[in-house]
């Protein structure tokens, strides 16, 4: 499991150990997808929460994510997380999930709070396609997408002060969880500087430091 805030490069680096590991990268978001387009029991419970516009209650994410990882032997065959767990009620019931061993690793990928801060506020996309530019790499022609001709434009939630929310909410999202991992010998902090195949290095040394080796 990866932990990291947004703008850490989480996505990118599971995105990375995924095809290191030849394991399914499971996010919170593609998970919550599929669960709605299964239109399973869960998936119902689910879209009546997201719908409002409400935070998921953790029984609901449980049901989603027990529901994912028993799937085609998900759980047997190994996978990365992001994005889940998200409290600590969660990290118990995928521990009871993946039960004797519980979860083998989560990953805490550290970048400071600056950095990610500027990143973000860089941070452009174009409102048709989605692509990602920056101030520093923008797009050939004035703030027009190279790969579509839509608008590039920065986000409304991109902007500094919500951002600032944002990394605050997370902090106070993740304290407990980091604490709850240390607490069973399953945290391991990896510095998440550097350009992305140097961050994907030091992230597979130090799965591969705990988890000797093939097993991910
Ligand atoms: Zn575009």
């Amino acid at each position: 499991m990866i932990l990291g805030k947004q703008g850490a490069g989480k996505g990118t680096q599971c995105m990375r150990l995924s095809r290191h590991y030849v394991v399914p990268h499971i996010s919170s978001g593609e998970m919550f997808r599929a669960e709605l387009k299964s239109g399973s029991e869960a998936g119902q419970r689910l879209n009546k929460f997201m719908k409002a516009g409400e935070l998921v209650p953790d029984d609901v994410v449980i049901d989603v994510m027990a529901h994912r990882l028993t799937a085609d032997g998900t759980k047997d065959k190994g996978f990365i997380l992001d994005g889940f767990p998200r409290t600590t009620t969660q990290a118990e019931a995928l521990f009871d999930l993946l039960a004797p061993e519980g979860l083998d690793l989560a990953v805490d990928l550290q970048v400071p709070t600056e950095v990610v801060l500027r990143r973000l506020a860089a941070r452009r996309v174009c409102q048709d396609c989605g692509a990602n530019y920056s101030v520093d790499s923008p797009p050939a022609v004035d703030w027009i997408c190279d790969r579509c001709g839509g608008e590039v434009v920065q986000r409304e939630d991109d902007r500094e002060e919500v951002i600032a929310r944002r990394l605050r909410l997370y902090e106070q999202e993740t304290e407990p969880l980091v604490a709850w991992y240390l607490r069973h010998d399953k945290l391991v902090a990896v510095d998440g500087l550097g350009p992305p195949d140097v961050v994907t290095g030091r992230l597979v040394q130090a799965i591969d430091g705990r988890l000797g080796g093939a097993a991910a």
